[in-house]
């Protein structure tokens, strides 16, 4: 990569921890005002208000999508899913528990099991203008560790992933998503989180060891360890997998193994973005710490000379978070109000879109938010910083079975929109599940808006077929 953005860069940092209230002034350069609330002066109108989006739904799935996101909005039943799914599933066995959730939960936001199943979903996709990102949504918590040999067996799901990613015509520049907790054990990641609060490793060393050098790292047992060098070289041979093929997300996961994450995630970056950004890690933005977490991270992609991607999200383990730093009486790692996670969403985007307009083959982003407000935020600032929407330095993303009208909305006016497409079992996605459910009581204002604009679409389609179709002829 090339040093000549060094200076700027270190121009941009110090303008950037002086503080978001300083003024904006990049290389000459004026920004505008980006407060949240106001000031977005739009390039294009981003209505968001158009339910013809769910006109390529069918009847049926308008109905399942309004059920999941009513029994969604019940506090008993989100606050106790994962409880819940646990019992039915003891209760139900195997059989009986798929058979409730495949045709409810499971089929809104999981794509299938089969490869049949995904096909079907991504071409559905593919039609209407979005991108599909598969993600296999196996991932691990502490105390569920499952030993070498499960991990391998992940490891063989991801390269498959990296094969459906880029083999089938479904998209020009395909993504996936990873979970490094598939990889390696969550036990682990929390060991060497608070090892690296002490010590940090060399990002050398771990891609050597990534290379299979048996390097010996401080603090670790030689189980330990070996277990560490068994896990860097399977996440080396998803890199080595998707290098110039297809770009890998790596995901956030909890505070309390992030750092481990994202220790080996950019040991990723510095082996494989050398001439690109094929890896990319997340920056979860409810965190108090995410403005510093993303800071670092661009000054390590300069001092190490490799390209950065930036997936950015609110976050989705605030609940979680929260208990847990209260159990163990610490201060909240997330931000206290909603309105303030918004602010530092929309911060860190400013200090990416910047980035970006000064130089857009260093640096990618993912907008992955359901949030409107963030993502005409982003589209105005695209358009008064310059940043061509097709150069592919700038994407957005929904998940799955989420804000399609804002993912259609923005496919319809050009931008490059991914839906992040989980698959698997039943079983494999009970803990993605269940997140989501609990994400939609999170979620505020957009399901609001998704269930007002179904049901729109079901009142005409009901209306139409009792008038037989004259009254949306007429329109
Ligand atoms: C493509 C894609 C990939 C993703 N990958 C990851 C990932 O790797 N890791 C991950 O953690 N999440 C991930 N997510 C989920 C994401 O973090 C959010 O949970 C989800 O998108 C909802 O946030 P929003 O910006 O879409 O919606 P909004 O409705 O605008 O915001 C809801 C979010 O705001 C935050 N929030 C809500 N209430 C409060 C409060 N009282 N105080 C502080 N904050 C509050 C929470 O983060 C909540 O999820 C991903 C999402 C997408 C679309």
């Amino acid at each position: 990569m090339s040093l000549f953005f060094r200076p700027s860069f270190h121009h941009f940092l110090s303008v950037r921890l002086l503080g978001t209230a300083a003024p904006r002034t990049l290389n000459g350069k004026h920004l505008e005002s980006s407060s949240f609330q106001g000031g977005d002066a739009c390039p294009v109108a981003l209505s968001f208000e158009d339910p013809s989006a769910f006109r390529v739904k069918s009847f049926g799935e308008l109905l399942r999508a309004l059920g999941v996101f009513r029994l969604c909005s019940v506090p008993i039943l989100v606050n106790n899913c994962g409880k819940l799914m646990s019992f039915a599933r003891s209760l139900l066995g195997k059989r009986g528990f798929s058979l409730i959730l495949r045709p409810t939960v499971y089929a809104q936001f999981v794509a299938g099991e089969t490869e049949g199943e995904i096909a079907v979903a991504m071409e559905k996709m593919s039609s209407l203008g979005l991108r599909p990102m598969l993600a296999v949504p196996i991932e691990e918590d502490l105390g569920e560790s499952t030993g070498e040999r499960r991990y391998n067996d992940n490891l063989e799901a991801m390269l498959e992933c990296v094969q459906i990613s880029h083999s089938n015509a479904w998209t020009t520049d395909p993504m996936m998503q990873l979970k490094v907790t598939a990889l390696l054990s969550p036990e682990l990641c929390v060991k060497l989180t608070s090892l690296l609060s002490k010590e940090k490793y060399d990002l050398d060393d771990v891609v050597r060891a990534m290379d299979g050098e048996p390097i010996n790292f401080p603090g670790l047992t030689e189980s330990e360890n070996m277990h560490f060098l068994c896990g860097l070289q399977r996440l080396n041979k998803v890199g080595e997998a998707s290098v110039s093929k297809v770009r890998v997300l790596v995901d956030a996961e909890y505070t309390y193994m992030n750092p481990a994450l994202s220790l080996v995630t950019m040991a990723m970056m510095k082996k494989f973005n050398q001439k690109g950004a094929w890896i990319w890690n997340t920056y979860q933005c409810y965190l108090k710490e995410s403005r510093l977490l993303l800071l670092d991270a661009i000054s390590q992609s300069v001092d190490q000379s490799f390209y950065l991607g930036v997936k950015l999200v609110r976050g989705a383990y605030m609940d979680k978070e929260r208990k847990l730093a209260k159990q163990e009486g610490r201060p909240d790692p997330v931000h206290q109000s909603w309105e303030d996670t918004n602010d530092s969403y929309n911060g860190n985007l400013d200090i990416m879109l910047d980035l970006i307009s000064l130089h857009p083959h260093c640096y990618r982003i993912i907008v992955a938010t359901h949030n409107e407000q963030s993502v005409r935020h982003a589209v105005s600032r695209m358009g008064g910083l310059g940043i061509d929407k097709h150069a592919g330095s700038v994407c957005f993303g929904q998940l799955l079975g989420m804000c399609d009208h804002v993912s259609l909305t923005l496919a319809q006016q050009g931008y490059s929109v991914y839906k992040s497409v989980p698959y698997g079992s039943v079983d494999d996605t009970v803990p993605y599940l269940v997140r989501r459910a609990q994400e939609n009581r999170t979620v505020l204002q957009g399901i609001r808006k998704e269930r007002d604009l179904l049901r729109q679409e079901l009142r005409r389609r009901l209306r139409e077929g009792l008038t037989g179709g004259r009254e949306g002829r007429g329109k």
